[in-house]
């Protein structure tokens, strides 16, 4: 960035993993006036939303919409299902866990956390074997975030549901797919999940500010008699207004515009190549990792995460000096690292609205970032990550000639 100057030329690179960059298709899809939102008007676009987004969850059932950051989705997961003083079985897979946890704690309800070294997704035969030493039955949910956005581990929320059921437990399963929705591969309904918890500023591509509950059947069976104290979380009445497409309070109406576009996009270019998309950024990344003789923060390759990558420095070494680095000179922010990881690692978020020569660019970022920060570290990281870009482009041009 130059010296003495109020402007600086070009698009910043947001690598965070969330908010992630805005495509200006959404920016203008926001760009309306604000319409009456007891009117026929907004009846259309919130039936059209509110139907959408079943097709990003793969669920049958209402997904209810908060204008809320995702934290808020979190509280009304716990809230509409649980009563005061019920066990949850959560699982420590990073900071984000680690935050809903303790959310739990204030709300009034008995966490139990399986712990680890954050370096992993969440063991599925932890949980099988905590379950089955609980025959009474008391622990009433198990809660796993899908994708860890602070170390880039994934948890395999299929094996986790085998799990629960392998021990013949009752317990709801509540994930977290704050940053996987619309970047990894998610199935609401098939993978038996009860409660699934979304935010609109990661997959979505959309400013902060929505996020979601995905509701299942036995999860609304169950919120009947659930006894914590809810009122604006309250499912209830959000899904009976919500079946003409109205909401119980003024609804976030400018962002539900951007939120149809999203999903519009979402479906042009085929959920299945945006995940294989994100699988391919992924990839690239890692192999720049490695190219620098870095290590990725993520021990198990089969728990990588395709929306973001958690670099460990080298000893002696402050991620936050070198994020810093590479903002003042490259205009490019990069993720912190997340409490105990403070200073320790550095994120390259790779989920949104992102093609490869933007991975590309962001990769060079960090590798003229690493150098002009003194970090140790070898050239070729970018060159590894084109090399793998340009082979995997290939098999697509001949398809297409
Ligand atoms: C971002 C994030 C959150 C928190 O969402 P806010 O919108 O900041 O409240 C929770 N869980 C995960 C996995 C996240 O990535």
């Amino acid at each position: 960035m130059a010296k003495n100057s109020s402007r600086t030329a070009g698009r910043h690179f947001l690598q965070i993993p969330g908010p992630t960059p805005v495509p200006d298709r959404i920016l203008r899809a926001m760009d309306m006036p604000t319409i009456d939102h007891r009117g026929p008007e907004f009846q259309r676009l919130g039936k059209r939303v509110l139907e959408g987004l079943k097709t990003i969850f793969k669920c049958a059932g209402p997904v209810v919409i908060y204008p809320a950051s995702g934290t808020g989705a979190w509280e009304a997961a716990l809230a509409n299902a649980l009563s005061p003083g019920d066990r949850v079985l959560m699982y420590e897979t990073g900071h984000f866990a680690t935050l809903w946890k303790n959310m739990a704690t204030k709300l009034g309800l008995a966490p139990e956390f399986i712990s680890s070294d954050w370096r992993a997704g969440a063991d599925p035969k932890a949980i099988e074997a905590r379950l089955k030493e609980d025959a009474a039955h008391a622990i009433k949910a198990v809660c796993v975030v899908h994708n860890e956005t602070s170390t880039g581990c994934v948890s395999h929320i299929d094996q986790v549901r085998k799990a629960i059921d392998a021990a013949g437990h009752p317990a709801l399963l509540m994930v977290d797919t704050i940053s996987s929705l619309g970047s990894i591969d998610y199935r609401h309904d098939e993978w038996g999940v009860d409660v699934t918890v979304g935010g609109s500023q990661k997959g979505l591509m959309l400013p902060p500010g929505l996020s979601f509950n995905a509701v299942g059947d036995k999860a609304l069976a169950v919120a009947k008699n659930a006894k914590l104290p809810r009122s604006f979380w309250s499912w209830e009445e959000m899904i009976a207004n919500n079946r003409n497409g109205f909401f119980p309070y003024t609804p976030a109406t400018n962002l539900l515009y951007a939120l149809a576009e999203s999903i519009d996009m979402l479906h042009e270019e085929g959920l299945e190549n945006v995940f294989a998309r994100h699988d391919r950024h992924a990839e690239a990344t890692r192999r720049a990792v490695r190219g620098w003789g870095l290590e990725i923060w993520c021990r198990e390759p089969k728990d990588y995460s395709s929306s973001l990558t958690a670099v460990l420095m080298p000893d002696g070494q402050d991620a936050d000096r070198f994020r810093k680095a590479a903002l003042e000179h490259f205009d490019i922010s990069l993720g912190t690292g997340l409490s105990k990881l403070g200073g320790k690692i550095f994120r390259i978020g790779h989920l949104g609205d992102i093609n490869d020569l933007t991975i590309v660019g962001a990769l060079a970022g960090v590798e003229m970032g690493l150098a002009l920060a003194g970090v140790p570290h070898r050239k070729g990281g970018v060159q590894a990550a084109m090399d793998y870009l340009e082979a995997a482009a290939s098999p697509a041009r001949a398809a297409a000639e």
